[in-house]
């Protein structure tokens, strides 16, 4: 196993990353060049400028083989649910910039209590178990036979259940992820770090010890341990789970056999497909020639940052017609 850190955030892991076989050193001065260049623009979520695939654009900086596929393959892959790395550049620079400018991280109390703080204010106005059947400028028809009228309707659903509800709506395709997650009375790797699969023999693209990060998350008494897969690895949940107990003994010895499974989630439409050209150019977030305002991930790119921005932008368009 490798080690790679960021010197900026981890001073003392420099030198072991420096010596590390993944890259050399001209890879390694490359990533920061990289990391200061994006962090020289403006955040763009517009996405403007000429785009290609990351792959591409990688091999255009003039990354070797060996690092792409050792690192940029199983790092991006994770980020971007794939590894052949066809995703838009222009998405790539903004991700790249995200992760050079900030931490990532997880809420002490779970991903679900974003939306709950969100939600919070308008407690009692939302209902919920309540599927939209039908929307238009004025009003929403619900599944039981109801329906809300409104000065203004917003559609925030994923891109799949937009297509259903909009006729003109293009289907959106999507990339999947399966994940699975352990509970070990034992640590197999201390800190908070992202094991990476530079091999690419898979069915485990990437792992985490989460509660090195989220020690709120683990099972009482032991760590709590994911590992995920993407790719062609993540529409197999059968083997997925059938091969990754092998390849995590292969990493971190006989002692994953004690590891207990507590639970494998498959999520097939976990992110939306963003090829290059497809971010330029589109209406994004805002109403519709129907009047009905459309917001949600998809319309902008596949991150909360997208849903976040499609929101605001659909919120300032309707104060702006009040
Ligand atoms: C495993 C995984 C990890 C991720 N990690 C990150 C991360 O680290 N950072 C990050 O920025 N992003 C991450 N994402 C992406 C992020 O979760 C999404 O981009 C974001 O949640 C999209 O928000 P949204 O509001 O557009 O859509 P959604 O969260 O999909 O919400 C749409 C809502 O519409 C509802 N709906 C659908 N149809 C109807 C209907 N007819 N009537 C009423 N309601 C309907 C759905 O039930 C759903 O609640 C991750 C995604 C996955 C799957």
């Amino acid at each position: 196993m490798e080690r790679l850190s960021d010197p900026f955030r981890d001073p003392a892991g420099a030198l072991a990353s420096l010596k590390a076989r993944v890259g050399s050193l001209s890879d390694k001065l490359k990533v920061a060049k990289l990391r200061r260049d994006v962090l020289a623009q403006e955040p763009d979520m517009s996405f403007r400028g000429g785009d290609r695939t990351t792959l591409a654009e990688l091999q255009g900086l003039g990354f070797s083989p060996g690092f792409i596929d050792g690192f940029f393959r199983p790092f991006l892959g994770g980020v971007f649910l794939e590894r052949a790395l066809e995703t838009s550049s222009l998405l790539f620079r903004y991700y790249f910039r995200c992760f050079s400018a900030g931490d990532a991280t997880l809420p002490a109390r779970g991903m679900q209590r974003l939306p709950e703080l969100l939600a919070a204010p308008l407690e009692d106005r939302i209902t919920l178990e309540s599927p939209a059947t039908a929307v238009s400028a004025k009003d929403v028809s619900l599944g039981g036979g109801a329906t809300i009228n409104a000065d203004f309707v917003v559609v925030a659903v994923d891109g799949r259940s937009a297509a259903t509800l909009f006729p003109d709506v293009p289907e959106v395709k999507f990339k999947s992820t399966v994940t699975s997650y352990f509970a070990s009375e034992h640590l197999p790797l201390s800190g908070r770090r992202l094991i990476l699969d530079g091999e690419g023999e898979g069915p485990a693209n990437h792992v985490a010890v989460v509660s090195e990060v989220a020690p709120e998350y683990a099972p009482s008494g032991a760590h709590l341990i994911s590992v995920s897969g993407v790719g062609a690895h993540a529409r197999d949940e059968d083997g997925f789970r059938a091969g990754v107990r092998d390849q995590l003994a292969r990493w971190f010895g006989p002692s994953v056999a004690s590891w207990h499974h507590l639970k494998t989630y498959r999520i097939p439409d976990a992110l939306p497909v963003h090829e290059p050209g497809s971010l330029t150019g589109r209406p994004g977030a805002g109403q519709r020639p129907d009047g009905v305002f459309v917001a949600g991930d998809y319309v902008e790119f596949g991150a909360i940052q997208g849903a976040l921005r499609s929101g605001r932008k659909v919120a300032e368009a309707i104060l702006d017609r009040r």
